[in-house]
């Protein structure tokens, strides 16, 4: 918004909602201040001890003003973070592995506690959690400390801790933008498609209201090799970052984040909401991305520093978790089934003007990892929806994961290696459990399996959430048995050890990032594999035209590969297959059946994130079977191009 805003109106909101507060928590409260921190709205108390008693006091005050509502100690009331620390101990010796798993944040008033155990703080209505935050002052904040350590999420949650201050005015200055008066009466919804749109890659769509411009999410095109193509085209639209109120990422996978870094560079100091799994992820990917480039001699166009800037507006919601964006836009994102904290995004503009759902990328169907999608959102009006596959079927997961297993049976049998370049996130972790259950069930012999690259950090991140997780997998974390781990398994460390796997007689299986064969130690391994008619490569996700993975999977027997700044030639003389079941997008019927069961039924159908043929059939396929998915006869069906704008309301 540029308008003139005049104060008046901003006092108005936000003066009303503290008066209901007042109004609502009796004086023993001892509310001191009420804040407006991002979405949240946070009081204040001196009491604390009431608050937590009288709980229910809160909850009605919550769904009274329709807010999240958290409570905070005034600093007066707080201990000592020394005396505080004592009584903490006193506690949870028993859950935490060292002092250092406590820590104090000053400015916000929160104490964050890493432990192995977090239930444990939960169990018993809350007890331990009640008890720590009444007698100290400190609001816990409990983080799960995965099994497998993560640097990534270690320095990222002391980056957030330092930079405390900053992030306190960030979220003050959201806090005032979202809870203001709505200004304009005027009705109208506009969708804008900025990439994505008849094409994979650089996914962005603009969303403008007369109160708000939100962006859902701000990719790259990782097939583009020139800037032509590469970014969202925001410049021919001629949005400003200031006036930008939202971003809304999906998922961490760099065609849907990969440029939000650009966008701080560019001056946005706004907020983006996604879930917790996807904002570590998105760190981790963006980190590796300025690696990777770095060593082709290519350029991004921001900085390191810029990730950092993305990562401290974060503002993290979990599933269900409904939350005011705009003065008139609700957010809430539900699982997506597509990778680890991947979300479909649906706004509530208005008070029921329109209902927007977009999937994002969705997986309609169980996974060895994740639960299939969210299906069932109060209101849709316009369903924005994926279709990758929109003109493909894929073979079921068993099946595939029964040929991959057969795979590595035979060439083990015959002496040979296997290798699987993999996607770090996701595909991964599902090879892995496929692995890991066959030899457990002595379908596969326990021959060493290599894990090199990202792989395990990304990993690392799964175990940290594990109640995103399937049930199975949950289980198994809960039980403290790592269902991504498995005696035969080894990390690779240092570019010796790769050539020894290779040179050595042994059987074995290597597990190796980039999945398309461009870049990481995968490629490595290929150029010293390759030329025996013994080994074996598997690939288990899509190969991007253009790509090394491409061509070799289509036949190449010699190919070329960049060493440093030489090229080699390869001659490939190893077998090559490809497994296709392992996609985390929804095939043909996967849509049609997630079309089928939606509830409620949209009226308009726009499908993106594909070729246009896939898309023009998909889109066939719809108005063909409308009736029999049970959406109504009028419905309407668009495949816009990038750049096309889409009214959704009457004007
Ligand atoms: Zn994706
Ligand atoms: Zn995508």
């Amino acid at each position: 918004m540029v308008v003139n805003r005049g104060i008046r109106f901003i006092d108005d909101v936000r003066e009303n909602i503290r008066l209901e507060i007042f109004r609502k928590l009796p004086p023993e409260a001892g509310v001191t201040r009420i804040e407006f921190e991002g979405p949240e709205v946070v009081v204040y108390v001196r009491n604390v001890s009431f608050i937590i008693e009288n709980e229910e006091s809160l909850k009605s005050l919550a769904k009274a003003i329709k807010k999240r509502v958290v409570v905070r100690v005034d600093e007066s009331r707080r201990l000592s973070e020394t005396e505080a620390r004592r009584v903490i101990l006193s506690k949870v010796k028993h859950l935490v592995e060292s002092d250092s798993d406590i820590v104090f944040d000053e400015v916000l008033g929160e104490v964050v506690i890493k432990t192995a155990n977090p239930q444990a703080f939960m169990e018993g209505d809350r007890k331990l959690f009640k008890e720590i935050f009444a007698e100290t002052g400190w609001r816990p904040k409990i983080i799960r400390k995965p099994p497998l350590k993560s640097t990534i999420l270690e320095s990222e949650l002391n980056y957030i801790i330092r930079q405390s201050p900053i992030r306190l005015s960030f979220l003050r200055a959201v806090g005032e933008r979202i809870h203001r008066e709505v200004l304009f009466k005027d009705n109208y919804v506009r969708i804008t498609a900025l990439g994505g749109f008849m094409e994979v890659g650089r996914s962005a769509i603009l969303v403008e209201t007369a109160e708000s411009k939100i962006l859902l999410d701000f990719g790259l095109n990782p097939g583009s090799s020139t800037l032509k193509n590469f970014a969202p085209r925001v410049d021919a639209v001629g949005l400003k970052p200031e006036e930008i109120d939202a971003v809304v990422v999906t998922h961490a996978h760099l065609d849907h984040v990969g440029l939000v870094p650009y966008l701080f560079k560019y001056g946005y100091e706004g907020p983006v909401y996604m879930t917790q799994a996807t904002r570590d992820l998105m760190v981790l990917l963006e980190k590796d991305l300025i690696e990777l480039t770095r060593r082709e001699g290519r350029s991004l166009p921001f900085e390191p520093r810029h990730v950092q800037e993305a990562l401290l507006h974060t503002i993290t919601l979990r599933y269900g978790e409904v939350t005011d964006i705009t003065p008139d836009t609700r957010l809430t994102l539900y699982n997506a089934g597509h990778i680890l904290g991947s979300a479909i995004v649906h706004l509530h503009i208005g008070n029921g003007l329109h209902n927007i759902v977009y999937t994002g990328d969705f997986k309609y169907d169980k996974t060895l990892l994740l639960d299939k999608a969210h299906n069932k959102f109060p209101r849709v009006d316009t369903l924005i929806i994926e279709g990758t596959y929109g003109n493909t079927e894929q073979p079921s997961r068993e099946a595939s994961a029964e040929r991959l297993v057969e795979i590595i049976k035979s060439t083990i049998e015959s002496g040979g290696k296997v290798l699987i370049p993999s996607l770090a996130v996701g595909r991964s972790q599902e090879v892995l459990v496929v692995i890991a259950n066959a030899m457990k069930q002595g379908k596969l012999p326990s021959v060493p399996v290599y894990i090199d690259g990202m792989i395990n950090e990304v990993t690392a991140i799964h175990t940290a959430y594990p109640e995103l997780l399937s049930k199975e997998l949950r289980d198994s974390i809960y039980s403290s048995e790592n269902p991504f781990f498995y005696d035969s398994f080894e990390v690779v460390a240092g570019s010796t050890t790769r050539y020894e796997i290779v040179e050595s007689k042994d059987p074995c299986i290597i597990l190796a990032t980039s999945g398309m064969l461009n870049g990481g130690p995968a490629v490595e391994y290929f150029r010293m594999m390759a030329p025996n008619p013994q080994n074996t490569l598997v690939f288990v996700n899509y190969q991007v035209e253009g790509t090394l993975g491409r061509k070799v999977r289509d036949g190449a027997k010699e190919v070329h590969v960049l060493v440093g700044d030489k090229i080699e030639v390869v001659k490939v003389a190893m077998k090559v297959y490809s497994i296709e079941g392992f996609s985390g997008h929804s095939d043909r019927n996967q849509v049609l059946k997630y079309l089928r069961d939606i509830e409620t039924k949209p009226k308009r159908i726009v499908l993106n994130h594909g070729e246009p043929s896939a898309l023009e059939s998909l889109k066939n396929t719809i108005l063909r079977k409308g009736k029999e998915l049970g959406l109504g006869p009028s419905i309407e069906v668009y495949v816009p191009r990038v750049l096309d704008s889409l009214a959704l309301t009457t004007a």
